[in-house]
């Protein structure tokens, strides 16, 4: 078997030879065209050596061909990709670098001043993604599918980020499970607007698609008139994929449009034949407006870093709203007690997964990977869910969705759900803070609409008849923007120092 053919990801793109791979600012390439610079990314990271035996690349790279002829390159040296953020400030660069022992760096020439200096600092080898060259001239060496391949830094609610290692058999699962769930091929063009150091955006975006003979057009950032401009103006893209926040600023900037704009936009919404949303919940007025705008129903689908996509609703036949579906081809999705017991069906319980699809392990960090995992081996996602009918609805992370108020266990999420048909609001979240009396008390931070005001006694008011009076926030603070991640979602963490006393 030829160096190529065993990595899965590599390999396909030997199937689909001259079809379009990329499209970016930098130039259109097609599949084999990334084949070729790969292999000269290759051989520039390996030098005279004859396999980077699985040391840790990271690069530093804006969304272009250039980011994908470097993962591909890392993977065909024989080393493990590792995605840096570009908008992260140093010290949450310096923390991968240290934590993933990175052999070297890749960097694009826009980032050079922030990420060369930390790089230097350690010693590492420093390599320019335009300086990589067109041409090899090394032997590339055999890279079986059992090695390590990507490492992507996820960030807990305590601590720092951890690295989940995924092998390329792993990989090749979780763009399989895609491609089958959502019947990507070769006729298939995405409009690839997410951060490529999250899963979201390399994996369901990027790789799959991929990996299924299509092909990615890159926005360098996400911005919401470019998006607009790009699907009103293209007639080839099939797909949409983005997160719920980003779905609410196109929303937003559809909004503003004149009316006879607006009805291009929806033409343009209903050229496509896929729009997904995922990595955070999808509140149901998101869904609404949006199929109301772009006649899509949303098909709203729950991964982790850790497992790839994992449920998903259908792409033919209903979807169900605030349900996040059934388990993905391959996948084995369990929801247990405390204690690991089965829960019946309309139960709360610690969402588990099983399958081909599940990463290898945390970097370096055996104790935290050991407690990862139950002793016949599912993984624990640490979220909840109830199963009804046969569908997951997800309630929340344990850690931070799940609010423990007077003895009762409440999902953060459902009472989001209904704080969002405030007329005065405009997006919700609620968080537990730690009280004596309570445990937790319900406290929610709030976005509201321009020229709104909401103080607490109306929205106790407005919540007491709709929800039980334990679930009623007790705490309201109405900040101008929430504290969010690169990947725009909120962190709860840190919305629940609003609460902290000045
Ligand atoms: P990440 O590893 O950054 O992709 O974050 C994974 C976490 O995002 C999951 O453990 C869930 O808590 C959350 N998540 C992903 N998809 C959904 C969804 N459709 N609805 C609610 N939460 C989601």
């Amino acid at each position: 078997m030829s160096q190529v053919e065993s990595i899965p990801a590599v390999a396909r793109a030997h199937a689909h030879g001259q079809a379009p791979a990329v499209v970016a600012s930098d130039g259109t390439f097609s599949h084999a065209q990334l084949l070729d610079a790969s292999a000269a990314v290759a051989s520039r990271l390996l030098g005279n050596r004859h396999d980077l035996a699985q040391a840790r690349v990271c690069f530093m790279v804006p969304p272009s061909f250039a980011y994908v002829a470097t993962l591909f390159g890392i993977w065909r040296a024989g080393g493990i990709a590792v995605p840096l953020c570009i908008t992260h400030p140093a010290p949450e660069l310096e923390h991968v670098l240290d934590d993933a022992s990175a052999s070297s760096v890749v960097v694009h020439p826009s980032f050079e001043p922030t990420l060369r200096p930390l790089a230097e600092a350690r010693k590492l080898v420093c390599l320019r993604s335009d300086e990589l060259g067109t041409s090899s001239h090394a032997a590339l060496p055999q890279v079986d599918a059992a090695r390590g391949a990507l490492l992507i830094y996820t960030s807990g609610t305590t601590g720092k980020p951890k690295g989940a290692l995924s092998t390329h058999a792993i990989l090749q699962a979780q763009m399989r499970s895609i491609v089958q769930a959502w019947e990507l091929c070769e006729r298939d063009r995405i409009l690839h607007v997410l951060p490529l150091h999250h899963l979201h955006g390399i994996l369901n975006a990027l790789l799959s698609v991929l990996y299924a003979g299509g092909c990615c057009e890159l926005l360098p950032r996400f911005d919401a008139t470019e998006v607009w401009a790009r699907l009103s103006q293209s007639t080839q893209l099939t797909l949409f994929m983005a997160v719920p926040t980003i779905y609410a600023k196109l929303a937003a900037c559809f909004d503003d449009a004149p009316s006879e704009r607006q009805i291009e936009l929806t033409r343009a919404c209903e050229r496509l034949r896929l729009m997904v949303s995922g990595s955070a919940a999808l509140p149901v007025s998101m869904l609404e407006r949006w199929q109301k705008l772009s006649r899509h129903q949303l098909l709203e689908r729950y991964g982790m870093t850790e497992i790839g996509m994992g449920l998903g609703n259908p792409l033919h036949g209903p979807r169900h709203p605030s349900s996040v579906g059934v388990p993905f081809p391959s996948v084995q999705a369990r929801v247990v007690g405390d204690a690991g017991e089965p829960v019946a069906d309309g139960n709360p319980g610690q969402l588990e997964i099983a399958g081909p699809n599940v990463f290898r392990e945390y970097w370096n960090q055996p104790q935290a990977t050991a407690q990862a995992f139950t002793a016949d081996g599912w993984f624990k996602t640490g979220d909840v869910a109830v199963r009804e009918h046969g569908h997951y609805r997800l309630l929340g992370r344990a850690s931070v969705d799940i609010l423990k108020t007077g003895g009762y266990k409440v999902s953060a999420l459902e009472i989001e759900e209904t704080l969002r048909e405030h007329p005065a609001v405009a997006e919700a979240c609620v968080v537990g803070v730690p009280d004596d009396e309570w445990g937790q008390r319900v406290a929610a931070a709030l976005l509201l609409r321009a020229g709104h005001s909401l103080d607490l006694v109306q929205l106790r008011a407005f919540c007491k008849e709709r929800m039980a009076s334990y679930k009623v926030p007790t705490l309201l603070v109405t900040p101008v923007d929430l504290p969010r991640n690169a990947m725009g979602k909120v962190q709860k963490p840190e919305v629940a120092k609003l609460f902290e006393p000045a």
